[in-house]
């Protein structure tokens, strides 16, 4: 059945749900038959070529909205922990240049600059779209940025900028959105999609599986994400932070995540998908298998507190027998040896937020 389902994917027609579905309840013993299945899939298109993102949390903490997983919110303030970080202030052209620096070291294809906000100010946007036209002509990179709500004049200054792609995630359903965020909508969100590919920008939209949402509400979030034609879709899985009101929640189990990675590559074949925020937590030893339904990894950690290493992360690619995809489209070795003391030891893996 799953390679009836990949030929399918491959022949460019949408799994039904009842198939989607299927994926998600997919029998242990047939674990690695389906993974096969989501492998032919994603080599179709992107080979065996990982590529490496890396996020730099421009700034930290204070955010004015309430999404009930995140620790920068201010409205979790003084149930615990709020951002285990506190709040800093805009970072300045000179770091973000810096931190695009570090990330080009990695060999990583993307940095991505990120915001605790509900949208960019102008002095905010200002400064990214500075750091941007400098990184731009410094390094071969792709630019990200995650900024919260856009209007379209600031979609089409991040565009001119050179700013290639921006993320905002949808989390989840339109359904059990209100559940998990109470200052915005599903449809502001949605909104600020539609002026990213107004403006030409890639656009990045994924979602958290663990927010106490049903298969439904997941099922409803892949298939949303199809009919938006997104260009990237990163896939996280709760890590629960203190001092959120998901605090309690359960970690997401390592099988479920690998067979929801299937269903998401089964219904957006051509797309970038991502094992993104909670993949060291949710995966542990299991993380090179998320490689074959997916293409792309985060790097170097996440916004609030760290995950796996460059030096982990070459070396996984390597064993798993994968390549590094760079800016330029080209692919190399991944070289566990060169990433060593890059940038410290490695940190506790966390879940990045936008
Ligand atoms: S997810 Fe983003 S918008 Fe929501 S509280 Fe966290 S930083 Fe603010």
């Amino acid at each position: 059945m799953w390679s009836a389902l990949a030929d399918k994917a491959l022949a460019g027609t949408l799994l039904s749900r009842d198939e989607a579905r299927a994926v998600l309840h997919a029998p242990a013993d047939e674990l690695l038959t389906l993974l096969d299945a989501a492998f032919r899939v994603r080599r179709a298109h992107w080979g065996r070529r990982v590529s490496l993102h890396v996020l730099d949390n421009a700034k930290v903490g204070a955010c004015p909205e309430d999404c009930g997983f995140c620790s920068q919110s201010s409205k979790h303030a003084g149930e615990g922990t709020a951002s285990p970080s506190g709040e800093a202030p805009m970072k300045t052209v000179d770091d973000l240049v810096e931190g695009a620096r570090r990330a080009h070291a990695t060999r990583a294809k993307r940095y991505c600059m990120v915001t605790a906000t509900r949208g960019p100010s102008q002095r905010d946007l200002d400064t990214i779209c500075a750091a941007a036209e400098r990184i731009k002509g410094e390094m071969d990179i792709e630019l990200c940025a995650s900024l919260g709500i856009l209007t379209a004049a600031k979609a089409q200054r991040l565009a001119a900028a050179g700013v290639d792609r921006f993320n905002h995630n949808l989390e989840t359903s339109e359904r059990h959105y209100a559940q998990i965020v109470s200052t915005h909508t599903w449809r502001d969100r949605v909104d600020t999609v539609r002026l990213e590919q107004q403006a030409g920008m890639d656009t990045c939209v994924g979602g958290i599986v663990g927010l106490g949402e049903s298969e439904d509400d997941l099922l409803d979030l892949a298939f949303t994400l199809r009919d938006l034609d997104v260009d990237s879709v990163p896939v996280n899985f709760l890590d629960a932070r203190p001092g959120t009101p998901l605090a309690h929640y359960p970690q997401v189990e390592a099988g479920y995540a690998l067979r929801a990675l299937c269903m998401f590559r089964f219904v957006h074949p051509r797309t970038d998908l991502r094992v993104a925020g909670g993949r060291e937590l949710t995966l542990r030893a299991l993380q090179a298998m998320a490689l074959f339904p997916a293409n792309s990894i985060f790097t170097q950690g996440y916004l609030t507190t760290g995950g796996a290493t460059p030096e982990a992360d070459h070396q996984m690619i390597r064993d798993a027998g994968f390549e590094l995809e760079l800016a330029s489209g080209e692919a190399e070795p991944a070289n566990p040896e060169a990433m060593k003391n890059l940038l410290g030891p490695a940190r506790r893996p966390s879940l990045p937020m936008a």
